[in-house]
């Protein structure tokens, strides 16, 4: 049975969210009103095609899918990305890094060469493009009156891209960010690990204590945005 809705955008709107059925994934229930299975049956037909076929999607599909299957509940996902670039055939792993992740780039690079593959990483200020010279007010940098370079995703999948990388993995790349490297990068992406200064890059604590320490998520008033909103 679906949740009843709680907001007013749950009204008008309800989704996966606000499901409590879940029956697309063993069918030993029923759907809800607003299944998005049921409202999108081609979709399903087309995607279906898509993963049973011999192109790339479909190899990446089901690679995923017998990681998952195989290694369930005991594997990393450190060691996950590397059976999953086994199991694609990938000789050489490129790494997306975020120059605050260096360190822990190192360490997964050994475990990579460990795994008899090539490896190599790129750090996100590559290129030392100054913030300034990319539109930033110099107000903006963390060090103002300082040289400091801005992120460089593009070229962080150019040079993977160059070297002819089989499988990228980003490591602590920015909001957006991760979008720019994703998008640029001709071989597929896949998420080590993503950037969160406040909670140790565990962005899911502040979903799993929104009813306490992090209560103020639920609170759009208290969003920075707002308070910039407030201040003009
Ligand atoms: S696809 Fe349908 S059954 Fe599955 S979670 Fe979404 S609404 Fe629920």
């Amino acid at each position: 049975m679906a949740r009843a809705p709680k907001t007013a955008s749950d009204k008008l709107n309800p989704s996966c969210s606000e499901c409590q059925t879940r029956n697309c994934y063993r069918r030993d229930s029923k759907y809800p009103q607003f299944c998005l299975s049921e409202a999108n049956p081609d979709g399903a037909k087309e995607t279906k095609a898509l993963y049973s076929g011999r192109g790339q999607d479909a190899k990446v599909a089901r690679a995923a899918a017998e990681v998952e299957a195989e290694y369930y509940g005991r594997l990393t996902r450190l060691e996950e990305t590397i059976i999953f670039a086994l199991k694609l055939g990938a000789q050489k792993v490129g790494v997306a890094s975020c120059v605050g992740f260096l360190d822990e780039s190192a360490v997964y690079a050994k475990v990579v060469r460990a795994a008899g593959l090539e490896v190599k990483t790129v750090g996100c200020k590559v290129g030392s493009i100054d913030k300034c010279e990319i539109g930033l007010p110099d107000g903006l940098k963390l060090a103002p009156g300082v040289h400091e370079a801005c992120c460089n995703p593009v070229l962080q999948a150019k040079v993977l891209n160059d070297w002819g990388s089989d499988l990228n993995v980003l490591l602590g790349l920015c909001v957006g960010h991760d979008y720019l490297f994703s998008k640029h990068s001709k071989a597929p992406a896949v998420t080590l690990a993503v950037k969160d200064r406040v909670l140790s890059h565990n962005p899911m604590g502040a979903i799993y204590t929104h009813k306490f320490y992090y209560k103020r998520i639920m609170d759009l008033s208290t969003f920075p945005q707002s308070r910039l909103k407030d201040k003009k």
